[in-house]
């Protein structure tokens, strides 16, 4: 149940191993979180990812099936956040480029810490820092940080007896975070509850290391689903499941008419935000609970298809800029005229996701222009784009957050939302060491798969509801 990544992977890995499989999707595409936007009918039409647009290398799974696929001679670098000279971001006096910027976030960062005569490297690694914080976090996690100067002043009071000189931002690059922080792990224990997790995040998304597929990241599912000798049923909305002893009955929708189908084991990689609206029966009440309990964070994304790419005339070649405001990141993707305005998550996220999409477009053209003003020139945007993931009905959320979790209370969630019930597995970023990638929910299929598989063939006890 649900096309995306985590479904296809499962039903390719089920095929492969020569199960007869069913996929169904309730909306009209796979690929669920992985959405190229397409501003026309023709495959090479301008496009944007409004879902996942990059990968870490380091992504093992998710790299495997883009070889695995035949899509490596589409990996191309990804340019992210912050990773350019010429990019933006908005300071206390308007939009600086990056390259001129330390000063000012330098001076900015002194006002807020509780005293003086900090070390310049510690006072540059420290505001290269804060900014990430500023740009990538929510803003409740934005203000546990950038609102408390004694948390900052303790940053700065450890990077002051540290060798900052191999992780310093240069005028030409970024500071080397994700080098920082694993050269000294301890470092995460003085940041704010919550923030310690998400770090890793910050620090993924910030890296050089990231790839995208050209032509669009939905090859990724659009590959998997052509590979499958399974049927996949897209429009069918999965609105019943009954996990029985020796079966799973699943009631479907589709074209208006119910019907009910039987199935030896069934794998549900229905994000749980949206599986709480379900009719769930013969669940024991602690996986009723948990589907009820995982919290999801909205995200939201808004792009404008232009007459021009205004911005390469303004020296900007690509990565993001930090735009601030209610609409937080702008990214320029390298496929031509076509300009991810905002990219928001948390409190911002669903701001934008309540408006009306054209209200929503509006906003955040309006906001843009206080960094971009060639945005508001007559007929400088011809179309716009939006997804507001928060207000999805298939997915009800952006992606799961266990920020403020211990270690113990994370893996207690993670076996609960991985746990079958008799022969109803589970599957997706929500059941993941690793959620909000498609890595992690790549991981999670495999797991589901083995599991399935044990159970079928005896090969070893899978532990089951009561
Ligand atoms: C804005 C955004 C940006 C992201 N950026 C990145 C990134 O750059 N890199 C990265 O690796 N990851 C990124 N992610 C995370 C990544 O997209 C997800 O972790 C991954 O795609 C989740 O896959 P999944 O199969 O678990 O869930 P989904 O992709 O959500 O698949 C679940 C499927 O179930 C379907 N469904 C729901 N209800 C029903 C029902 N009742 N009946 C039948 N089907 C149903 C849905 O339509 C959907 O197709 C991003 C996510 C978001 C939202």
């Amino acid at each position: 149940m649900g096309a995306g990544v985590a479904g296809l992977v499962a039903a390719y890995e089920l095929n492969g191993r020569g199960y007869d499989v069913d996929v169904y999707e309730a909306s009209p595409r796979v690929g669920g979180r992985i959405h190229t936007h397409r501003f026309g009918p023709e495959p090479a039409a301008p496009y944007v990812e409004l879902g996942a647009m990059r990968i870490p290398t380091k992504h093992r799974h998710a790299m495997r099936y883009v070889r695995e696929l035949g899509l490596i001679d589409r990996v191309r670098p990804f340019r992210t956040l912050l990773s350019e000279a010429s990019n933006y971001l908005i300071s206390e006096s308007g939009p600086v480029r990056l390259s001129e910027a330390m000063p000012a976030l330098v001076g900015s960062l002194q006002r807020r810490l509780p005293r003086s005569g900090y070390r310049e490297a510690s006072l540059r690694f420290a505001a290269f820092l804060t900014l990430a914080v500023e740009a990538i976090a929510p803003v409740y996690m934005r203000g546990q940080l950038l609102g408390n100067p004694m948390q900052i002043g303790r940053l700065v009071d450890r990077l002051d007896g540290m060798d900052l000189g191999p992780y310093l931002p240069e005028p030409d690059r970024s500071a080397r975070l994700a080098e920082f922080f694993v050269d000294n792990p301890g470092f995460r224990s003085l940041l704010p509850l919550g923030l310690d997790g998400f770090i890793d995040d910050i620090v993924t998304e910030t890296n050089a290391d990231l790839v995208s597929l050209e032509g669009g990241m939905d090859a990724l599912p659009r590959r998997l689903a052509d590979a499958l000798t399974a049927a996949v049923w897209v429009d069918h909305k999965v609105v019943g499941i009954r996990a029985r002893k020796q079966d799973v009955v699943i009631e479907v929708v589709h074209a208006k008419r119910t019907i009910v189908r039987r199935y030896d084991y069934v794998l549900c990689t229905i994000p749980f935000s949206a599986l709480r609206h379900i009719r769930l029966c013969d669940f024991d009440p602690d996986k009723l609970a948990i589907v009820r309990k995982i919290e999801y964070c909205p995200a939201t994304k808004v792009a404008f298809y232009c007459r021009e790419p205004f911005w390469r005339n303004d020296g900007i070649s690509g990565g993001a800029s930090f735009t601030g405001g209610g609409i937080r990141q702008t990214y320029y993707p390298d496929s031509g005229s076509v300009l991810l305005a905002s990219y928001t998550i948390g409190e911002e996220a669903d701001r934008l996701g309540r408006m009306k999409p054209a209200d929503r477009h509006e906003y955040v053209r309006q906001q843009l222009a206080k960094v971009h003003p060639q945005i508001l020139e007559p007929g400088m945007v011809r179309a716009a784009a939006s997804q507001a993931w928060g207000h999805d009905e298939w997915s009800r959320g952006g992606c799961t957050v266990r920020w403020g979790k211990d270690d113990g209370q994370i893996a207690d969630e993670l076996e609960l939302a991985a746990a079958p019930q008799n022969h109803l597995f589970f599957a997706g970023e929500h059941c993941s060491k690793n959620p909000a990638w498609i890595d992690g929910a790549i991981e999670s299929a495999l797991e589901a798969v083995d599991g399935i598989d044990a159970d079928l063939t005896g090969s070893y006890p899978v532990r089951r509801s009561a």
